[in-house]
């Protein structure tokens, strides 16, 4: 199954998921509509009262600086443009909805971090690219919002991923991926896409901790996903944690995306640190600092020249390696397929989808034939060999949302999500004839193997265990083996 559809089916089935109020979404419509006059913007946003009231104080107040007052959102929409009057109805919108829920999640925290990012990404965007900075203004608020879809849609999965947060280092996006098989980033572009934000919004939200692996033609989209990524490790410094490690980041960050001349990293600190402090209270949130932002960071610096800067590249070197060998410790190295360790948590999650969505999910277990005669006849490298070309063929005979992997020595096991018995044996027949039909070429012989199946199927209403599974496909595998191998069987 795709990411896409996953996360389509997750949301379909969730009536918690954050949705967009009304007045939100004819806001966003008006604003992309060619034809649309600034009056209507104003119009809108006047049906709601407390709202244009928030709007008229927050562009009042010091964040702008304004040397007039502002007395209309007529005044103002002429004024200051549609986008800045938009992008602060929309902020002051979702804030007021999503600030409650269960779960013990941190909603003030949450939208704490979300404004320091906002005012984060205007600040450098205005320095680089000033006619987006209002955007990215809402786009740094935003950029986290797949963690609140998360708490709201999947609050007993989520609270998982809370608790793994609390007690080791790993980052959100890295702690989802494990638990859930998706991330943040994934699930805030899918719901922006869905409240219908252009692509300049989802693709840097989709990107925001993995720049480096945007492929875009546009360079506007380009800039704002690093502004982003580089916003990112002010929240950590504002909430002071690990604030030299980050410290560290940004200055390498910045220096990479070849900023360092544009942005002043030191001067931006500072007037996030003056500007949240005006602009937190207008969302009623409270700015719970009293020491001096510059002293914090002098101190920081102090330590990261102790430290060199030799020692900031050791750690991004060693934050790849880390990150290579998570994959790694997922795949059986020989065949490229996942390994027993692997396949044992996506069974989990594919048994716990099974139950939520009531759907048919299958299991094979399949065996190689005779291989100790293989290795006999053959030699051990001729037996690897066939191992990877089957594992070759069920790697481009499977679906895409089926998972292959290694199990053990010449035994690999299946799971197909969706597919009831009837299909399951279909599946297996046709992998046990593509398996007889294969010749595989060694260095001095043509070898051929057979294979036994067992397969599995439980019902998404039943309350099935991932290891039953195991234990029941097994057994259909037994009795392949003993009715004569090169078959398939189901209990
Ligand atoms: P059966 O039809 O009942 O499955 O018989 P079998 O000979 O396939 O099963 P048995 O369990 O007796 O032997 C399995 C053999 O697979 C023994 C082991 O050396 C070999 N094997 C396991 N892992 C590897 C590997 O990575 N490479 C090679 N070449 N052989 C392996
Ligand atoms: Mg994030
Ligand atoms: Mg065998």
């Amino acid at each position: 199954m795709t990411e896409n559809s996953i996360l389509q089916d997750i949301f379909n089935n969730s009536n918690r998921l954050p949705t967009l109020p009304g007045i939100a979404m004819k806001v966003i419509e008006t604003v992309q509509r060619q034809d649309a006059a600034l009056d209507e913007l104003a119009d809108i946003i006047s049906t709601d009262p407390p709202l244009s009231a928030k709007v008229l104080k927050c562009i009042n107040s010091p964040f702008y600086g304004l040397s007039t007052k502002v007395t209309s959102l007529y005044h103002a929409v002429n004024m200051l443009g549609a986008t800045t009057v938009k992008n602060l109805a929309l902020s002051f919108v979702l804030v007021k909805n999503y600030n409650n829920g269960a779960n013990g999640f941190n909603f003030t925290n949450f939208w704490r971090s979300s404004l320091i990012c906002a005012v984060a990404a205007k600040l450098m965007t205005h320095r680089l690219m000033p006619k987006f900075a209002e955007d990215a203004f809402f786009l740094g608020l935003l950029h986290n919002i797949g963690i609140l879809a998360l708490t709201c849609g999947l609050p007993d999965q989520y609270s998982m991923v809370l608790q793994e947060k609390d007690k080791e280092q790993g980052s959100y996006h890295e702690i989802e991926d494990q638990i859930l098989g998706f991330n943040h980033m994934a699930v805030g572009e899918y719901l922006v896409n869905q409240w219908g934000l252009p692509p300049s919004f989802s693709i840097p939200i989709a990107h925001h901790h993995c720049p480096e692996k945007l492929i875009s033609d546009d360079s506007d989209i380009h800039s704002l996903t690093r502004i982003l990524h580089l916003a990112t490790y002010y929240i950590n410094i504002f909430h002071r944690d690990n604030i030299t490690m980050n410290l560290g980041q940004l200055e390498h960050y910045n220096e990479q995306y070849g900023l360092a001349e544009i942005i002043d990293l030191d001067d931006i600190g500072r007037q996030i640190n003056e500007q949240t402090r005006h602009i937190l209270p207008l969302f009623r949130i409270d700015f719970s600092e009293n020491k001096d932002y510059m002293e914090i960071i002098e101190s920081a610096r102090n330590e990261l020249i102790n430290m060199s800067t030799d020692f900031i590249y050791q750690v991004l070197a060693q934050q790849r390696e880390i990150e290579q060998l998570k994959q790694q410790v997922n795949l059986d190295m020989m065949t490229q397929l996942m390994n027993y360790h692997c396949f044992q948590n996506v069974l989990r999650q594919e048994v716990y989808r099974a139950k939520r969505y009531k759907s048919h999910l299958s299991l094979i277990m399949t065996d190689i034939d005779n291989f100790k005669s293989v290795n006999d006849q053959f030699g051990h490298l001729a037996g690897d060999q066939v191992l990877i070309e089957v594992a070759g063929v069920f790697r481009h005979s499977l679906r895409e949302s089926d998972s292959v992997a290694r199990y053990g020595g010449e035994e690999f096991a299946i799971i197909l999500p969706e597919t009831n018995l009837e299909g399951a044996m279909l599946v297996a027949e046709r992998l046990r004839n593509d398996i007889a039909k294969l010749r595989i070429k060694t260095e001095n012989a043509e070898v051929q193997c057979t294979m036994s199946f067992g397969v599995v199927t439980c019902a998404g209403s039943e309350n099935t265990h991932p290891e039953v599974l195991i234990k029941c496909a097994d057994d259909a595998l037994y009795q392949a083996k003993t009715t004569g191998k090169n078959c398939c069987c189901t209990l």
